[in-house]
């Protein structure tokens, strides 16, 4: 049994507590099982075990896992290199289903080994999309709950095709509104809903959209918003519809998220990584980059970063599978990673100090 004691993040923020592990690899196993390090005793307020910062395990709100494949420096602003027909579609149209599978997978074991247990990916390609992504997420279905929201392949609507994703995908995730037809795209959002399936879409990224037009179409959240205005981020938290911000897929093209504005207007934000092409699933990273740009519009507390990449999504978004409310999803699991302790204010500690080298283990409760 290992024992660790030290700040402890809950849905209300950190309280000391102490938690005693059994099982894993790290102990003698007779029977050779690598059975999961399990927590089998929790006191608040103990605080004689080996220091640590206990989370839950790290959410990515979004991201594209199939363009892992892509290994080029994307050259050229947002539509040109991730928009319909720019240079990553290119690239994808190139890559055989094999090397698209070996990518992927390559990016899954990453994200496992990061602390994360919960991705929501946005996935292209339509109905061959989602076999190749489930292909190689097969490996991975004891660790990682992996999210699929699909689109039709061509931006355009399809009745057949709608019908075989409802069936194959949990939802629907769509580029941008400029690039559809609004009729059509009225008539995907209703399919999907009629599913009791959540349809999201990137909004406001390159250039602003008409956020009333979007809002009417009940999207279930909405990916980036960096072109909203004030009041286009104040109809989303009337709304209740929470945004996805992914800071680093921002700036590489020279783009900020105005965070602290988002937390002032009190709309419901989570954090993601986006394009695997541009960025690796690593939460810790992108907690960082999303903090030192916040601090670049503003005020902003490490804490409300670091619920951006654990408990937010969780409670805003609620697509998520390990430490969900167990309402919604009577079996989910809850699991927390137990990190190095660095000897400072513990949300400041994670979000600019550790990593995943400093991952100790990650225990099932
Ligand atoms: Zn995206």
């Amino acid at each position: 049994m290992r024992t660790y004691s030290g700040p402890f993040l809950t849905t209300e923020g950190f309280i000391q507590a102490e938690i005693n592990i059994e099982g894993g690899k790290d102990e003698d196993d007779i029977w050779g099982d690598d059975d999961t390090p399990s927590v089998v005793d929790f006191e608040e307020g103990g605080d004689s075990g080996k220091p640590a910062v206990i989370i839950p395990t790290l959410y990515n709100a979004h991201t594209h896992v199939g363009d892992s494949v892509v290994k080029d420096v994307p050259k050229g602003n947002i539509p040109e290199v991730v928009g319909p027909g720019g240079l990553k579609f290119k690239a994808l149209e190139k890559s055989s289903r094999d090397q698209m599978i070996k990518s992927i997978k390559m990016y899954l074991r990453k994200a496992v080994e990061d602390g994360i247990r919960d991705i929501i990916d946005f996935r292209e390609d339509g109905v061959e999309g989602l076999s190749i992504i489930k292909e190689a997420y097969e490996d991975f279905e004891d660790d990682l709950r992996l999210f699929l929201m699909a689109r039709p392949e061509k931006n355009r609507y399809n009745d057949w095709e709608l019908n075989n994703l409802m069936n194959l995908s949990e939802g629907i995730g769509v580029s941008s509104y400029r690039d559809w037809d609004p009729d059509q795209l009225r008539r995907v959002a209703e399919v999907t809903k009629s599913f009791e399936k959540p349809f999201a879409m990137h909004c406001s990224e390159f250039e602003r959209e008409p956020i009333e037009e979007v809002l009417s179409l009940g999207v279930h959240h909405l990916v980036h918003m960096i072109e909203a205005t004030h009041d286009d981020l104040l109809a989303c938290a009337i709304e209740d519809v929470p945004i996805v911000v992914c800071p680093r897929s921002n700036m590489f093209f020279g783009k900020i998220p105005d965070i602290p504005k988002m937390l002032d207007i009190e709309v419901k934000t989570c954090l993601g990584t986006d394009n695997a092409m541009l960025s690796s699933p690593n939460m810790f990273r992108e907690m960082e980059v999303a903090y030192r740009c916040a601090k670049m519009k503003g005020k902003v507390d490490p804490l409300q970063i670091l619920m951006m990449a654990t408990w937010n999504p969780r409670k805003d978004l609620n697509l998520g599978y390990h430490n969900s409310q167990k309402e919604s999803n009577g079996d989910a699991r809850e699991t927390y990673v137990i990190l190095e302790a660095a000897g400072g204010k513990p949300a400041y500690d994670v979000v600019t100090k550790l990593g995943p080298r400093d991952i100790i283990e990650i225990v099932e409760w």
